[in-house]
């Protein structure tokens, strides 16, 4: 089971922010931006974007939809969205999950922790 998976079934807390019966979104635990949000669909059956995008892209769209949704909810409604892809890009859970940072972000970074 995914850290994810479980936060999804509770079994460890988070701060829970949207939930759906297919996507999940909760406030990542090591905030890198004033607004950092984490969207996981529930299924672990993609590892990264690039899995998902292929195998469920109707899935993929869902969640770019919730993460604008997200982004208006708890900022100005423009938000950087970054899937890392592989752990040499920084991945280190490995169910597919968008982080979705908003509010102060440097204007032209492309996300540099
Ligand atoms: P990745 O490095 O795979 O792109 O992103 C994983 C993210 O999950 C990291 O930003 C990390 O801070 C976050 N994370 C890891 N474990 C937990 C946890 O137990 N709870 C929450 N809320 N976030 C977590």
């Amino acid at each position: 089971m995914s850290i994810f998976s479980a936060i999804i079934s509770r079994d460890i807390p988070a701060d829970i922010v949207f939930e759906s019966d297919t996507i999940i979104a909760f406030r990542d635990i090591a905030p890198r931006a004033p607004i950092h949000l984490l969207v996981v669909p529930k299924t672990e059956a993609y590892a990264n974007v690039v899995e998902l995008a292929a195998g469920d892209p109707a899935l993929l769209a869902e969640l770019v939809a919730v993460a604008q949704d997200l982004a208006r909810e708890h900022s100005d409604g423009e938000f950087r969205l970054i899937f890392n892809t592989g752990a040499n890009a920084g991945q280190s859970v490995f169910h597919v999950h968008a982080h979705v940072l908003a509010g102060g972000l440097t204007e032209g970074s492309l996300g540099g922790e």
